[in-house]
């Protein structure tokens, strides 16, 4: 092949030469690094080992790289190299302190690699926080105390001691731990000197310890005496049979446990107890696989994955409330907790991680079981290299080690819903609430009726707003979704025939009207793509008409809510109020505190709430997924709808949902109204295999992008014909359709073209296309992730 581009662009360096390399015979004092940045490369990079010294797979170095030998992290892969050696070699510049990677996780880094079509180096780098790599926020505080063992035998054989050395052996006393600097302070000793001599000597013993905890572990421990444990004679029938059968004897060793239960069913309560059997098989006598547990600390520990937005004190503290070593990783963490964190677990002195998706990483000697909660929701997938999916990764890991793997959701992603019901994972259903609870009562709005019945705009239907009433009449309060921030999704001109509207000048998109009081026109149009503003122009700029608002935001029904219910409090939630995960925690704690009736927002409001004080829920409009280019767009819909659905009814009062929408016939739409999961499902499933579509085959997607408009398009060209190529050359049998636009063409001045792989078939298909785009990464050297952008398994397609 030869380069189509001309001039090598910085993003895009044409074609892959094979580089002559000389070698000479094999060596074993080599070993393979996987540098953090600076290559695309499948496998590790060869350096000489620091004299004298031998490094584990996992340890953290420093390596030369490039022709300027810049030091770049990196971590050891590998020991020894496979073939002959690279005959001039350069060594490692640096060993890191502080404990590596496990060995389990370098495995599973590799799969990740190869899985996700990206460099190795970028796959572990993924997994290390970066203050761990960084040797960062170095909170550790250093705790000794006196050696029990050396106390009694201390006379003869051991060196004599100084007189600060024996004050420091006084002032430690008992034998109970005590931080350095405390004993230091205690005895008078000015230097850690004698300290450091007795702990060579091994009279003191020491150990570094993080300082820090996470805030949110400390308000879920102050809630969690409220949330007591359920007795088991009050578990649900569905509840003690999931239990009983991921329990039993075929439950052991490597399992996919797909855990379908309707929104409050009560699926963390099974986890808790799953938990607690995973963990209880250790205390007597050892584990049945015989590893071995730490003596120090007894090691064994479950893995807990939750969306980020569920990661509050609420759900925290019903783990915590049943668990004494808890930790917890979340985006609210500053670098030294997520540093401190890290080491906690890695030496083992954790029973269970909760976090969000880079969770999965989270570095268990002793991994017993995994939990995926809401397993079908989108923020498991990263959308930047390694393009993982959360849940995805887990079943790999859980397999690896073969462990069981529990994935929980009110409304399971189709992929997981068709691997059950296969032999590759097992079902589990929770059909009902514990005794008293109801699912709500759903009453359809058909908006197009309401419109034509009624002048004026309103968002919320007279049906809505009577429910409205009497939930407040009753002391209750109620949660509103619309999935679309801003007020207006359009700002345009009133006149048909002229049809100008505002749009971004960096995007292909309409820029979106937010409303702003401190503005004098009234607020300001953004683009939700690059987040470019502006102020909105008075007149139209091509007939001189006064622009109108179309299409409804969350600010726009908080407007009508303030006419229609003067003095009742609402508190909005969307990505424009809640700038950080704090804002998230408090505004949740306000609402479940009664400080406002109503709580609003876009989709994150539909996700692990749990109070029992809503007795109305309403959806403003079951339409904005409905109408998205993708094939997920029913699936997302219908999760959309049952979740939110799903947040009334809770505790004793039975529940209404008032969903509205313009396609009350839309058999989605009706099915997720009934929360009728399996019906949706099987018939979606249907429509998908018709297609060829996941989770009936596989799909990838490479974006190319660049501001150049034939450069972005003349390299996805180059990867559609490579692509092409290889699966011709090698019988893949793998469809290949573009290049073409995506669907939004252009992004903060980027144009962008797409190529799309689907691989028709069962679990093999994943093979398939994976070996072709490992061909592909051979052929085309792919420098630069936001030039290129490979994406396996894709989850947005926009
Ligand atoms: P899900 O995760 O399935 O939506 P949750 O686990 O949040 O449901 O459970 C909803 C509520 O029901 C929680 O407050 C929980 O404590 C309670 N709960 C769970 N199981 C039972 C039970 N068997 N009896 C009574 N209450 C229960
Ligand atoms: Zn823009
Ligand atoms: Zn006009």
């Amino acid at each position: 092949m030869t380069g189509l581009f001309g001039q090598p662009d910085p993003q895009y360096i044409g074609k892959r030469s094979a580089a002559a390399v000389e070698t000479g015979p094999p060596r074993d004092d080599v070993v393979q690094v996987a540098v953090e940045r600076g290559v695309d490369l499948v496998d590790g990079l060869s350096y000489l080992e620091p004299p004298g010294q031998r490094l584990a797979v996992g340890v953290r170095v420093q390596v030369p790289l490039g022709r300027k030998d810049k030091p770049t992290r990196g971590v050891v892969v590998a020991r020894g190299c496979e073939g002959p050696a690279p005959k001039r070699l350069k060594a490692v510049l640096r060993v890191e302190p502080g404990p590596g990677l496990p060995e389990e996780l370098v495995e599973l880094g590799r799969w990740l690699a190869r899985y996700y079509a990206c460099p190795l180096g970028v796959a572990i780098s993924a997994m290390l926080p970066a203050a761990v790599k960084q040797g960062t926020g170095g909170t550790l505080r250093r705790w000794v105390r006196l050696a029990a063992a050396r106390e009694a035998d201390d006379s003869g054989s051991l060196p004599r001691r100084s007189a600060q050395q024996q004050k420091l052996i006084e002032a430690a006393g008992s034998g109970d731990w005590v931080e350095l600097a405390v004993l230091l302070d205690r005895a008078g000793v000015k230097t850690a000197g004698p300290a450091q001599k007795l702990i060579d000597n091994g009279v003191l013993q020491a150990e570094d310890r993080p300082t820090v905890r996470s805030r949110l572990v400390t308000d879920a421990a102050a809630q969690a005496e409220r949330q007591p444990a359920i007795p088991v004679d009050k578990l649900t029938p569905g509840q003690r049979q999931a239990i009983e059968r991921m329990t039993g004897d075929d439950a052991q060793g490597f399992g996919v446990h797909l855990l379908h239960g309707v929104t409050g069913s009560g699926k963390t309560e099974v986890y808790l107890r799953l938990i607690e059997h995973a963990l209880s098989c250790r205390a007597d006598g050892g584990s049945s696989d015989g590893r071995l547990d730490g003596a120090e600390h007894p090691s064994g520990g479950a893995l807990v994955l939750v969306p980020e937005i569920a990661l509050t004190p609420q759900t925290v503290a019903r783990f915590v409330g049943r668990f004494d070593r808890v930790a917890v990783l979340h985006s609210g963490l500053s670098a030294a907790q997520r540093h401190a964190e890290w080491r906690r677990i890695h030496a083992g002195e954790v029973e269970i991680v909760i976090g969000a998706r880079s969770a999965v990483f989270a570095p268990l000697p002793d991994l017993r079981l995994i939990v995926v909660d809401e397993e079908h929701d989108g923020s498991y997938k990263q959308d930047q290299a390694p393009r993982y999916h959360g849940r995805d990764v887990a079943i790999r890991r859980a397999q690896r080690l073969g462990v069981p793997i529990v994935l929980g959701s009110a409304t399971p992603s189709l992929e997981s819903w068709a691997r059950s019901q296969t032999d590759r994972s097992t079902l589990h259903t929770l059909p009902e609430r514990p005794s008293g609870w109801k699912l709500p009562k759903v009453e359809l709005v058909d908006l197009a009726q309401e419109r034509r019945e009624r002048r004026g705009v309103h968002m919320v239907s007279r049906r809505l707003e009577r429910r409205l009433r009497e939930a407040f009449a009753a002391d209750k309060q109620a949660v509103l979704l619309l999935n679309r921030r801003g007020f207006a999704s359009y700002l345009a001109c009133p006149s048909h025939a002229c049809g100008w509207q505002l749009r971004c000048d960096h995007c292909d998109a309409a820029m979106v009207f937010h409303r702003d009081r401190k503005v004098p026109s009234g607020g300001t149009a953004r683009c939700h793509h690059c987040d470019a503003r502006r102020l909105v122009p008075a007149l139209c700029p091509l007939c001189s008409r006064r622009p109108v608002l179309l299409g409804e935001g969350v600010q726009r029904v908080e407007q009508e809510l303030e006419t229609k219910f003067p003095g009742v409090a609402t508190l909005r939630m969307d990505a424009d109020t809640m700038r950080r995960a704090e804002d998230y925690r408090r505004t949740l704690d306000a609402f479940g505190r009664g400080e406002a009736r109503i709580l609003l927002g876009t989709q994150m409001i539909a996700k692990g709430l749990d109070y029992p004080g809503v007795s109305v829920v309403g959806v403003i409009s079951a339409d904005t997924a409905l109408q998205v280019p993708d094939f997920r767009s029913a699936e997302r819909t219908f999760q959309l709808i049952a979740q939110v659905v799903g947040r009334a009814g809770r505790g004793h009062t039975a529940g209404v949902a008032v969903v509205q929408t313009y396609h009350p016939q839309d058999p989605t739409v009706g099915l997720a109204a009934a929360q009728d999961y399996p019906a949706f499902a099987e018939r979606e499933l249907v429509s998908r295999r018709r297609a060829g579509l996941p989770p009936a085959g596989r799909m990838a997607r490479v974006v190319c992008r660049h501001v150049d408009e034939d450069k972005a398009s003349a390299m996805a060209a180059d990867i559609a014909e490579v692509c092409r190529a290889v699966d011709a050359q090698r019988g893949l049998s793998v469809e290949v359709a573009g290049p073409a636009p995506c669907v939004l063409g252009r992004v903060s001045d980027h144009f962008r073209f797409e190529v799309r792989l689907l691989a028709a078939g069962g679990p093999e298909a994943a093979a398939r296309l994976q070996a072709l785009l490992a061909d592909l990464r051979g052929r085309v050297k792919l420098v630069s992730d936001a030039g290129t952008a490979i994406d396996v398994d894709p989850v947005s397609l926009m």
